[in-house]
Parts: structure tokens; C-alpha cells; sequence
């Protein structure tokens, strides 16, 4: 985290056409010999010009990785020295932009101080249920005023609000102060749930060779091989029963480590070596019962028969009565409960360059999105709505209506629109999508270097380089060439690098709610996302500054999309 040293450096140069020709030369002198400091300091050349002068000022930054770029607009966008072919984007608006943020503002920009609420978010919230319980706090904490899905909705313009669907999805929009029917709405969307095992129906089984055991069942494809001998603890939404006999939805989080998926020793032979069947080879284990030997049983805790308690394990169910302060058994109506490795998110790596974490994918896209929406300044792009749609069920095809499949947000966008204007129909929910951009947001695949062959050629995303725009030709992405050039001058505007990604034609490509989301919205649309290694892993690796990069570039869309969005009409 401490590589970000910025030094500034101020060069007179003349304005001549030459300048194009010797900029790079100027860089790499800089760097090499005259002024060692800036070998120190990261990446990027940025250059600007001050208002009213005739000179440039040039900034210049350097990375482990060795790429540089100029960002006036009259420089040549991208030098490279060799390294892989990326474009990169300018930091400051133009002296002529009439952009509500300075170039000095920007500038202060730190991708460092996400790195460390990540991290807390990541190990506090290992859950969807829990994710969402956070975020939606976070939004309550900025003002966000909660709207049912039950009752009428009444939307003003500056007012900010999210709504919620089954405790597993939300959407977060804030309505421009200058917001007028038919404008946009400026959409960054991805999918909180993440690859678990989940505790099936009815979970207790009977005890085998002295051990307790839970049936769970994989929830897409949790329980791979990453699975095996990790630390799991147990936590879900659980219903519950008042005294006044309203059901109450509570939260509950056994995070140490209960449960274990055993490897069985390569001593065994070929029955170590797989395949393994998910019902029977990877029940894990949550306790030992050796009665049968001692003849000392536990206690029973005399739920009653016909009770939803009396198809769990008792020892499930006394533990997670014990956390929420429950001593009738029975008030626990039902619940929701997976498996989560429980080790905590950690910074990795010599200098700290890396995130070591579980479930990376993706609430590393639906965190940045939030704190991109909540760092947004009121006064900028304040004609449209901006949007952020944490859905639930991608890894399982977004089929449920939590997922991004449903009606959910076309659903909020047509009530926004009905908030607007009393002739409210398909012609003002249709100009309003028109003039809508969604930003898919879902984790990228960093480019691994043991596996250099199985990425396509000048297409390698890095980590602590930026957000990476997803393209596929058999529309598995939502991405074009318009929604990439609209993004690209985003990026150059918040000073955000964007890189580049596609899979091999040998390589089936995965999917987002990208192509679903823009097809049901019927507006423009881009994927892209924060790299990782390890997608689907249990234990996963993103950069330390990736957290913040993602913010940086989805806080430039919501500030500049107003404004960029006039260039494409
Ligand atoms: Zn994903």
C-alpha cells in the first residue's frame, strides 16, 4: 500500500508539434537517470494543461509494472516500453471542461484507504444475507431511506433511497437534484452471492462412527476441491416467531470453526485420489457422539415432534438459539443457513501488494459500486438517477426474483419514472432507458503466471492496475464498441486505467448478469470488473489497491456520465 508516492514536476516545454515526438524521451530520461526520485513512484505519466499558460506540467508516476501514459488529450494517449498493450486513460478533465470536479480533487484520489474496509466488510459479512444487512446500513447511515416493495413509493428529486428483495438483493438509487422525467439513470450492477454449501431441509443425519455430520448441499459450484479441510463456520437468516406472533427475520453468524470437510490420506491409494461424490464423500463434520461406545448420552432438549426445530441436529439448534438469545426452541420457524470459511481477509505478499479472502467474487464489484454511489457528489451529473443492483442468484443462473432476471430493477426504474410525470407509460420508461447506461460489474480473471498459455495473447489482466472491461463475441458480455468508447472516456476523465479481457477461442467464456440485465433494461451496456485469481476457489486473491481502483472508476462514472453521455447522442 505504500507504493502510491506522487511527485510532481514542473517542465517548460514549448507548444510545438515536436512535443509528440519527444515525450517519450523526456519520460524515460526522467525516470532513469536525472531525477532518480521518480523511480520510487508508481506508473503513469499525467499531463494537463493549467489554464491560461503556455507550458505543461508533468506528473510523473511509475509502477513495478512499467507502464506510462500522457493524459492531455493533444499527447499521445499510451507509451508504452514494451510491457503488455493496455490503454490508459488521462487523470484530469481538460482546462476547457466544464466538469464540477477540479483536477485537483481528483487527484487526491486514494485507492490505499478502501483497502482496509474491504477487509472488515469481507470478514464481517460472510454471507449474502449478511452482505446485504451491511451495505443497506452503510446506505441507512448515508441518508438512504428505505422503500418496501409493498407500499406505494414516493420519489422526490435529491432524495436517496434503496429497496430490497428476500434479505439477499437491493438496489441503491439517488435522484439528481435537477432530475427531469425521461433523463437517464446510471446504473453499476453486479451479484452478491458467492459459491457456498447449503444446510438442506432437514440436515441431521445419523451418527457414524462417533461423528456428528451435516447435509448440505453445494449452492452452484461450492464444495469443489478448494473446499476440503478449510475451518467452516455456519451462519444464515433464521425466521422467528414474537410473542406477538409476527415472524422476524434475524441474522446469525457461528464464526468459529465448526464444520470440516476430512481429505482422506493419499496413503489410501486410488480411494484418496477421487472422483469424489458430493453426497456421501464430502459430508463434513461438525462434532463427535460416542455414546454408542460410553453409554453416556447427551441430554435431549425435548423439542416437541411436528416442530421445524425437530428436523435439525440439537446441537445446531441450541447453538444458534444461543447466539440470538432464544430459549423457546420452537419460536425458530425456519431458516437459511451455508457454510463459510472462516478465516479472515488478510493483506498477503512481500509488500502487501495482495488480498487473500473468500467470496471475492463479487461482492468486490457490489462493494466498490456502493462506496462509488456514497463518494459521488451530489452536484455532479445531478440531471439522472444514480443506480447501484446488488443481485443475488448469479452463480445459479439469476433465475429467482431476487435475481438479476426478475423484474426487480426494471421494475424500480418504472416506478421511478411514474414518480415523475403523471402520463407515466411505455413511451417515458423507454426515452428514460434509452438515455440509461448499465455498468455490469463482476470479478475479472487476472492473468495467473503459471498459466500464462491459457490466456489469450495481449489480453492479461493485472492486479492494482484497474477495472477490466470484459468483451465476447458469442454475447456471453454485454460490452460493444459504443459502451467501450463511452467507459474509455469515463476512464479518462477519473483518471482510471482500464484493461482488457477475453477468453481464448479454445475457452468456453463464464457469464454475468450483464447481457440479461441490458436485455431486460433495453439500455446501453458495458462488462467489466476487478481482477482475481482464483475465481470460484474457496480462498481467493485480488490487489490490495483493486478494491479502491473499482471505486475510482465507478464514482468517475456516476460523476461524469451526465456529461459524457451528451457526446454519444
Ligand atoms: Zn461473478
Amino acid at each position: 500500500m505504500a507504493l502510491s508516492i506522487t511527485v510532481a514536476v514542473e517542465v517548460k516545454l514549448p507548444l510545438t508539434s515536436s512535443i509528440h515526438a519527444e515525450l517519450p524521451l523526456l519520460i524515460m530520461h526522467f525516470v532513469t537517470s536525472d531525477l532518480p526520485v521518480l523511480c520510487l513512484v508508481q506508473e503513469e505519466v499525467k499531463i494537463f494543461h493549467p489554464p491560461n499558460t503556455a507550458d505543461y506540467f508533468i506528473m510523473v508516476r511509475k509502477t513495478s509494472s512499467g507502464f506510462f501514459t500522457s493524459i492531455h488529450e493533444d499527447m499521445p494517449l499510451h507509451i508504452s516500453r514494451g510491457y503488455d498493450r493496455k490503454v490508459l486513460h488521462s487523470a484530469y478533465p481538460s482546462s476547457s471542461s466544464s466538469s464540477p470536479l477540479s483536477p485537483q480533487k481528483e487527484k487526491r484520489f486514494s485507492p490505499e484507504k478502501y483497502t482496509q474496509p474491504y477487509l472488515d466488510f469481507m470478514t464481517k459479512n460472510p454471507t449474502v444475507f449478511h452482505a446485504v444487512d451491511a451495505f443497506t446500513k452503510q446506505l441507512e447511515d448515508a441518508g438512504y431511506v428505505h422503500l418496501s416493495q409493498r407500499t406505494s413509493w414516493t420519489i422526490k428529486p435529491g432524495g436517496k433511497y434503496y429497496t430490497t428483495r428476500n434479505g439477499s438483493a437491493f438496489i441503491a438509487f439517488a435522484v439528481g437534484k435537477d432530475y427531469k422525467a425521461g433523463n437517464g439513470v446510471g446504473i453499476v450492477a453486479g451479484h452478491i452471492d458467492a459459491l457456498t454449501a447449503k444446510v438442506k431441509p432437514v440436515p441431521t443425519l445419523p451418527t457414524k462412527a462417533g461423528y456428528v455430520q451435516l447435509g448440505v448441499a453445494p449452492y452452484a459450484g461450492g464444495m469443489n476441491t478448494t473446499w476440503w479441510d478449510r475451518d467452516l463456520g455456519i451462519g444464515g437468516k433464521v425466521l422467528v416467531k414474537s410473542s406477538d406472533g409476527k415472524i422476524k427475520e434475524e441474522l446469525v453468524k457461528l464464526d468459529w470453526p465448526i464444520a470440516r470437510i476430512p481429505t482422506l490420506a493419499p496413503h489410501f491409494g486410488a480411494a484418496a485420489n477421487g472422483p469424489f461424490n458430493l453426497e456421501t464423500n464430502m459430508v463434513p463434520i461438525i462434532g463427535l457422539d460416542n455414546s454408542d461406545l460410553t453409554g453416556k448420552a447427551e441430554s435431549s432438549l425435548n423439542i416437541p415432534a411436528g416442530t421445524f426445530v425437530a428436523t435439525q441436529p440439537e446441537r445446531l439448534v441450541k447453538a444458534i438459539a444461543g447466539e440470538l438469545g432464544i430459549e423457546d426452541y420452537t419460536s425458530i420457524v425456519n431458516w437459511e443457513l451455508e457454510l463459510f470459511d472462516t478465516q479472515p481477509a488478510q493483506l498477503g505478499g512481500l509488500g502487501k501488494e495482495f488480498i487473500f479472502a473468500g467470496r471475492i467474487d463479487d461482492k468486490l464489484c457490489c462493494f466498490a459500486a456502493i462506496e462509488a454511489l456514497l463518494a459521488s457528489s451530489d452536484d455532479a451529473s445531478s440531471g439522472i438517477v444514480k443506480m447501484v443492483g446488488c443481485f443475488d442468484d448469479e452463480e445459479i443462473g439469476s433465475y429467482l426474483r431476487q435475481g438479476a432476471r426478475s423484474n426487480f430493477m426494471s421494475g424500480a426504474i418504472e416506478r421511478i419514472c411514474e414518480n415523475f410525470s403523471e402520463h407515466c407509460g411505455p413511451n417515458l420508461v423507454n426515452q428514460t432507458l434509452a438515455n440509461s447506461f448499465l455498468v455490469s460489474s463482476d470479478v475479472i480473471h487476472a492473468v495467473n503466471p503459471n498459466f500464462l498459455g491459457a490466456y489469450l495473447e495481449n489480453h492479461y489482466p493485472r492486479l492494482n492496475i484497474g477495472v477490466t472491461v470484459s468483451a465476447d463475441p458469442n454475447g456471453h458480455m454485454t460490452t460493444t464498441s459504443v459502451s467501450t468508447a463511452l467507459l474509455s472516456r469515463i476512464a479518462e476523465k477519473a483518471g482510471s486505467t482500464l484493461q482488457v479481457f477475453q477468453i481464448r477461442n479454445d475457452s468456453r467464456s463464464g457469464g454475468t448478469i450483464g447481457p440479461m440485465t441490458s436485455s431486460r433494461l433495453g439500455c446501453r451496456a458495458i462488462d467489466c470488473g476487478i481482477p482475481q485469481l482464483s475465481m470460484h476457489s474457496i480462498r481467493a486473491t485480488t490487489g490490495s489497491l483493486d478494491p479502491g481502483l473499482g471505486v475510482k472508476l465507478y464514482k468517475g462514472f456516476f460523476d461524469y456520465y451526465e456529461e459524457v453521455d451528451k457526446e454519444f447522442q
